[in-house]
């Protein structure tokens, strides 16, 4: 094969590792539309109903998000074990089986001084807060159970463009709280945090599973940069670099297009 082709088909499968991402969106949106569903029927039951309205610490509502939680981390799991098989088809007879979980959350907590599990309490907390100004100002519009799970769910990807959400108290208590992080779109939801670091860990899972085989048989690397005008220094620095294959490059940061390439001799 020659250079261009061996590119070709890096870029080819790591495309197929995130495509998978993708439809894995899906499944996390479904699982957290049910616990939605869940929390706002008890919010009906609740004191304070109306514009104050708090979860506080209540013990069924910690319950119905730590196993959304759960089963967050389980689909993330499997979309991970599928990257590691996209692995394994591109190396061919060298692929790499193990599944290797806490190694890949290891490597991509170092990105954001968080652990793997850190990073998914504070969106799920986010997500908690976010659940709270949509119950406040739904209950004060009358809206049914039905109707605030569906306008959540159909703003889930930036509740904090809904201008009455903008203003309602319990949005306000999550600014001041500095739980939300502000991006370079503004502020991120909590289901678009969980949704990078599903493609995060897909693509961080990918590059070690292509690492561990590589590594084994002694061989390097370079990375291919996509150069272009959106491209950070620190991916700009590795062109035209060799590493050893079972050193962890790149993706370099949350959404890289780097990707690695063997060097065949
Ligand atoms: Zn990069």
């Amino acid at each position: 094969m020659t250079k261009k082709e061996i590119e070709d088909k890096v870029i080819e499968y790591a495309g197929k590792a995130e495509y998978n991402s993708k439809t894995t969106e899906n499944e996390v949106k479904d699982r957290i539309n049910s616990a939605v569903k869940q929390i706002v029927a008890l919010a009906f039951l609740l004191p304070n109903q109306g514009k104050d309205f708090r979860f506080g610490q209540n013990q069924k509502v910690v319950l119905i998000l730590s196993q959304m939680r759960k089963d967050i981390e389980a689909i993330i799991k499997k979309s991970v074990r599928y990257a590691k098989s996209i692995s394994g088809r591109l190396n061919g007879q060298f692929g790499y089986k193990t599944a290797d979980w806490d190694t890949d959350k290891w490597v991509e907590s170092q990105r954001y001084n968080k652990t793997y599990l850190q990073r998914l309490y504070t969106y799920t907390l986010r997500m908690k807060f976010e659940l709270e100004a949509f119950v406040a100002v739904g209950m004060v519009r009358n809206l049914s159970q039905n109707q605030i799970t569906d306008w959540f769910m159909i703003n889930i990807n930036s509740p904090h463009t809904v201008p009455e959400i903008l203003d309602a108290e319990g949005y306000l208590a999550v600014r001041t709280s500095g739980i939300l992080l502000v991006g370079t779109g503004g502020i991120t939801s909590a289901y678009k945090s969980i949704v990078r670091l599903n493609k995060d860990m897909v693509m961080a899972g990918y590059a070690i599973a292509n690492n561990k085989t590589w590594g084994k048989y002694g061989l390097y690397k370079y990375v291919l940069v996509v150069n272009d005008a959106k491209t950070c220094a620190a991916c700009q620095m590795n062109i035209g670099l060799t590493f050893p294959a079972d050193e962890f490059v790149a993706p370099l940061h949350p959404s890289c297009r780097c990707r690695e390439v063997l060097i065949v001799p």
